[in-house]
């Protein structure tokens, strides 16, 4: 596949809905660990609105739109930190898709590292800080490899979950540096990361709808 279209993408988002309903439990043991204990009720409840829309999102075509549309529902319907993280990556990456009916690798790709570039902003995690920029960054680098490699969709999707799988269990050792884990200091050490491991889920979810 060389191009992602409107129907993948509302795959994605329905997909993801699904998955992360199905871990709230998961997410939210992986939280009361090192959090508060939040982190599953959170996502739910965010992608549960997003799950409201996508009968909106299937009738327009605007990429942009409805990107940006998913980033607002996420920051206005999720009250912790993971909120206006989530919905600021949906955000830019639907301002670099303006209008845009469908994604060629390159148009994605730059989309996806905006988004990063718009957490990293606003949250000022670096890789290593032990939150969901462990997954994120590493996952923009690897795609923008893939661009010289003239790869499909499937397997460039299949690499960044392997990646992601790979940092989201990286995340056990590290001592948190920011959000709620970090007043944790060295007691953050040997579990993972809640928001790491729902990047990577949302990631899984991506891979597993184009291959429907
Ligand atoms: P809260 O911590 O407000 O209860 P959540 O539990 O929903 O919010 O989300 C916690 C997750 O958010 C963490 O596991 C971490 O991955 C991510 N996170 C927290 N602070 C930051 C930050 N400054 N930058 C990036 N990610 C962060
Ligand atoms: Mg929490
Ligand atoms: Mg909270």
């Amino acid at each position: 596949m060389k191009t992602l279209q409107h129907k993948h993408i509302i795959k994605w988002f329905e997909l993801a809905s699904l998955t992360l309903r199905e871990n709230k439990d998961y997410l939210t043991k992986l939280d009361s660990e090192i959090g508060d204990a939040d982190h599953g009720f959170n996502m739910e409840r965010g992608f549960n609105k997003v799950h409201n829309k996508l009968e909106e999102f299937s009738l327009n075509t605007d990429l942009g739109a409805i990107f940006k549309n998913m980033g607002m529902t996420l920051i206005s319907s999720i009250g912790g930190a993971s909120g206006p993280l989530y919905g600021t990556f949906f955000l830019q990456f639907g301002m670099a898709i303006v209008t845009k009916t469908e994604l060629s690798l390159q148009d994605f790709v730059t989309a996806f590292e905006k988004g990063v570039n718009g957490v990293k902003l606003r949250g000022r995690a670096s890789v290593g800080d032990k939150t969901m920029i462990d997954v994120l960054a590493p996952v923009a680098d690897r795609l923008k490899e893939s661009l010289s490699e003239n790869n499909t969709f499937e397997k460039v999707f299949s690499d960044i979950v392997k990646s992601a799988e790979k940092s989201m269990k990286s995340t056990v050792p590290l001592i948190a540096k920011k959000g709620r884990a970090s007043y944790l200091g060295a007691r953050s050490v040997g579990h993972q990361d809640a928001g790491a491991t729902s990047s990577y889920l949302i990631l899984k979810s991506l891979k597993e709808a184009i291959e429907e």
